[in-house]
């Protein structure tokens, strides 16, 4: 056999650059399922189904092009590892070369380079095009810059890819409409009728996949009930129209608003469709072009949408690859507590983190607000693990995979990564989760109350955080107003804080 292509759950693609030239008389598609992979962390169950009915789909796809497949099934006899699974591969294949596209994790490249190595297999790896900006790009881009910003590599990339651009400059005159996509839902009357995100009844594959893992990860976190992910690209594609027709307009808006029971609110969730491959990013970016330029969506929706794409998600990458492996130990701050034990369950008294965390087990999915502003402000407000907190992260989110979970965790929400690539901690008091949320109105807590009984954990843990780091968020223009609020506080009310929040911090358990 000339190539074996292996083809990861994250790789779904015909127009990967390792399937080009493939020639089904001498060449064989690869890909595995392998039970280890779902107990590296405690994954959610939405977020194991997902890889498994999305591979078997792209698995139905290759054979009905008639393409010879090895596709090894969960349940098949043997050891659970994928390192082992692969080896047994490479020895029944004998292939002169393995041939893939870059993995979606630096583990995972590590045990194929290893199993390729004992095996005595070439193991030939590509650029991974699904990407716009290659790895080689970004370190070109980052070579000599200590600190990295998204600013200057989305306007780096908006030039590139002539996106939203009148000759070099941006359409409107601005580079990010930032500033208008803040708002929150209207208070009296709430979100009002937000269209359905698509979604899709679980065919023949999905079903026998969710029985699978029901039978096989019994034990593992959230639940199977609502899962209505697109799974092959025709779905991926519908749900991404759905979303530039009926949603997008308001995407900017609201894109930083939460509201109970409003677990998606105006957001794409398309997230992983792209990051499974069914959906490439040039399609969405373009279609989301389209619609601004067909006059059906404002500049502020089509920019605050292709921002996260075209800049966002590309940058990440970029972090992650140039970062690793050192970005998996990063502690900025040395925090190293655990997390309380209601992050698998939901069952806490703050009703921000209930509601997010009741969502994100019921579907795999919170949006990025109730994960930077809630969840990760909460872990770094109360000096959780970063590793802890990554290793929850990546487990619980249907779209996690370590390059985009790993930076967005550790790097933007946790701080971990100190400035290298954010510019402030990204931290708030309850005050802030008030003004864009309604779940203060349904809550035990008090935001405005920083002692005593009905001092709102986010509050109290704030006020200690700054009080901890003064002098660092003095010195930063960004943060220099946060330290300069903490002197308008009594000395007596600041040591009331003080020990509000040690008795909070060792009893997280119960908040
Ligand atoms: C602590 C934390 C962990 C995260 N973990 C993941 C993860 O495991 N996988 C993941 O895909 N995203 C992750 N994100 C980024 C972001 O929250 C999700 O991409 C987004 O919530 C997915 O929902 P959506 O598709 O409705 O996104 P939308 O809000 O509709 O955004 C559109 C698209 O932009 C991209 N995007 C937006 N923000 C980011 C970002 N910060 N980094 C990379 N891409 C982005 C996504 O592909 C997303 O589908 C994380 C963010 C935080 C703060
Ligand atoms: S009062 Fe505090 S804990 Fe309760 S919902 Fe508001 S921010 Fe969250």
């Amino acid at each position: 056999m000339r190539h074996v292509v292996l083809v990861l759950g994250d790789q779904l693609s015909f127009t990967s650059s390792a399937l080009e030239g493939f020639d089904s008389a001498q060449d064989s598609v690869l890909m595995i399922e392998a039970p280890g992979e779902a107990t590296v962390v405690w994954s959610h169950k939405a977020r194991i189904a997902i890889f498994l009915s999305a591979m078997r789909h792209f698995m139905n796809q290759v054979a009905e092009r008639g393409w010879p497949i090895d596709y090894v099934r969960l349940d098949n006899a043997g050891e659970p590892s994928f390192g082992s699974r692969l080896r047994a591969a490479l020895r029944r294949h004998r292939p002169q070369v393995l041939r893939m596209v870059e993995a979606g994790e630096w583990r995972m490249h590590q045990d194929i380079a290893a199993a390729c190595k004992d095996e005595g297999v070439t193991l030939q790896v590509l650029d991974d095009t699904h990407f716009m900006c290659s790895r080689r790009d970004f370190e070109n881009w980052a070579r000599g810059k200590r600190e990295l910003r998204l600013e200057f590599f989305y306007r780096v990339m908006r030039r590139q890819f002539k996106v939203l651009m009148d000759g070099s400059e941006p359409i409107g005159g601005l580079w990010n409409f930032d500033a208008e996509n803040r708002s929150a839902y209207p208070k009296r009357t709430g979100p009002g009728d937000i269209p359905e995100p698509a979604g899709f009844e679980p065919d023949a594959v999905t079903r026998e996949v969710l029985a699978l893992v029901e039978k096989h990860f019994p034990d593992h976190p959230g639940s199977l009930e609502c899962f209505r992910w697109p799974v092959h690209r025709g779905q991926a594609l519908e749900a991404m129209q759905r979303f530039i027709d009926e949603r997008l307009v308001n995407f900017g808006t609201f894109q930083d608003a939460m509201w109970t029971n409003t677990p998606v609110g105006w957001h794409s969730l398309l997230s992983a469709a792209l990051n499974l491959h069914l959906l490439d990013p040039r399609e969405v970016i373009f279609a989301a072009q389209e619609a601004y330029g067909k006059g059906l969506v404002s500049l502020e929706a089509a920019e605050g949408f292709i921002r996260q794409i075209l800049g966002w998600r590309e940058f990440i990458r970029g972090v992650y690859w140039l970062d690793m492996p050192a970005m998996k130990d990063a502690n900025h701050f040395g925090h190293q507590r655990d997390l309380p034990s209601w992050f698998w369950t939901g069952r806490t008294n703050m009703a921000c983190m209930r509601d997010s965390l009741k969502q994100t087990l019921e579907l795999g999915y919170a949006h990025h607000i109730q994960r930077l502003m809630v969840i990760g402000n909460f872990a770094t407000l109360s000096e959780l693990s970063p590793q802890r907190v990554s290793d929850w992260f990546l487990a619980i989110y249907v779209d996690a995979i370590e390059w985009v979970e790993l930076p967005n965790t550790v790097g933007m929400a946790l701080h971990a990564c100190g400035s290298r690539f954010t510019s402030k901690p990204y931290v708030a008091s309850g005050a802030y989760i008030g003004r864009q949320s309604n779940y203060c109105s349904g809550c035990r807590y008090d935001p405005a109350q920083r002692t005593g009984e009905k001092a709102c954990p986010f509050t109290t843990l704030y006020w200690n955080f700054i009080e901890h780091h003064e002098s660092n968020l003095a010195g930063n223009p960004r943060t220099a107003l946060m330290a300069k609020n903490l002197h308008k506080l009594s000395a007596e009310e600041r040591s009331g804080i003080e020990q509000h929040a040690a008795q909070m911090l060792e009893n997280l358990d119960a908040l």
